[in-house]
């Protein structure tokens, strides 16, 4: 039997913390690109999760590996190994070119692992464990990443709210540095920042960021829980820019929609910890991590960086054609597949219409509409999602 999806939404409406403003959907299906709702409503899903999905729904690769690994073992205990832990681990540490690996199970638990991996260095190194983050980031839900994310709307009545984070604007060093006191242990940022309307990195703060962070010995963190894992074309969003952080935090698409985070350190940074200093029941089980592995084969096997940076191009340079007949469209900007259109209008009503015609995608920032498909998207797909923006566009003129 099956539950339609008005019967969901009551049943939700009664039981469910009321946290999250739902949109009227419920999904039973995904293959690829497309969603499937209770009533079999198909969908094209330029969403992916927010940037979870990057190999698609229901890849077959990944649901494989994990059908196996759940039949062989599903966790044991970090006091003791599994082969698809130190598999991803070793695989993890190759792409990236950072040395030392600590697996967890979201992204704001891989931020908090982040902070205190900085903290610990600042502190061994006679710094403060003061962490500047940047003006419209987001790290996450916890208590300390809501600190880091340092957003209002998300602090209100929570108090008391962890101390330690200080706010600059993005793309201002000259803010940061007159903020670093002796207090000050590391800077984090998002190499592009997703939830804030993907707001890109200026190339050159990052590079005197870096050198900065050298000199006065700082540890810079990158949040690339969202631009990691394929969704800009690159593995890592930092390659684009030539500039590699002490400490990455990975989460969303790492485990092809298993719920998984990492930590990254360089040796130098990562040996600060010692044992006992940090921990996880669930992270890094055998169950996740197999999906983690089959998730970057398939990206692997499939070109799916190529196939970001080509269909992120395609999308731009058809947005560009009909910027005169769409004079809401402000600008679009991104890298790969992960592309804000920020749109003189609110986005969200356009969001709306977009579902209502069978296209997913999200409005962040107050106007701008994000697109983060699987990066395996059929180009048919990537054109329904244009053809569909403009028209909802249209509609809300
Ligand atoms: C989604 C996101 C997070 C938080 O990840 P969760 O898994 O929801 O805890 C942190 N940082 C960035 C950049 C994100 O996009």
């Amino acid at each position: 039997m099956s539950y339609s999806t008005k019967e969901l939404h009551e049943l939700d409406k009664t039981y469910y913390l009321p946290t999250f403003k739902r949109y009227p959907l419920a999904f039973k299906k995904g293959s690829g690109s497309r969603l499937w709702d209770m009533e079999g409503k198909e969908y094209i899903d330029a969403l992916a999760g927010i940037a979870v999905n990057n190999v698609g729904h229901a890849h077959p690769k990944v649901a494989d590996a994990i059908g196996r690994q759940a039949h062989e073992l599903i966790h044991i205990s970090n006091f003791y190994l599994s082969e698809p832990q130190v598999m991803l681990t070793k695989k993890l540490a190759e792409l990236s070119g950072l040395q030392r690996v600590f697996l967890g199970n979201s992204g704001a638990e891989a931020a908090e692992g982040a902070i205190k991996i900085a903290r610990k260095y600042a502190s061994k190194n006679g710094r403060g464990g003061t962490i500047i983050a940047m003006k419209n980031a987001f790290h996450g839900r916890t208590l300390a990443t809501v600190a880091a994310t340092g957003k209002e709307a998300m602090m209100n009545g929570f108090a008391p709210i962890p101390a330690g984070f200080l706010h600059a604007p993005f793309n201002d060093l000259e803010a940061i540095k007159e903020m670093v006191t002796e207090e000050v242990g590391g800077i984090m940022l998002e190499p592009i920042q997703g939830e804030g309307g993907i707001n890109l990195v200026d190339p050159s703060f990052l590079k005197a960021l870096r050198a900065y962070c050298d000199e006065q010995n700082l540890v810079l963190i990158f949040d690339e829980i969202q631009s990691g894992m394929g969704r800009t074309g690159k593995m890592f969003a930092f390659e684009h820019f030539g500039v590699t952080p002490d400490v990455m935090t990975l989460a969303k698409a790492l485990g092809g929609g298993m719920p998984i985070g990492a930590v990254l350190a360089s040796e130098k940074v990562g040996s600060a910890i010692d044992w006992g200093d940090h921990g996880t029941t669930f992270g890094g089980n055998p169950l996740a991590c197999a999906a983690a592995l089959a998730t970057i084969e398939a990206m692997e096997e499939e070109g799916m960086l190529k196939q970001a940076t080509e269909k992120g191009a395609w999308l731009k340079a058809e947005v560009e054609k009909v910027r005169s007949e769409y004079p809401e469209i402000k600008e679009i900007r991104g890298y790969g597949l992960m592309i804000g259109i920020e749109l003189t209008l609110e986005s969200k009503p356009v969001v709306t219409t977009m579902m209502e015609h069978g296209v997913l995608a999200n409005a962040t920032a107050g106007n701008v509409i994000r697109l983060v498909p699987p990066l395996n998207i059929p180009m048919e797909d990537l054109k329904t999602v244009f053809e569909v923006m403009l028209k909802s566009i249209k509609a809300n003129r």
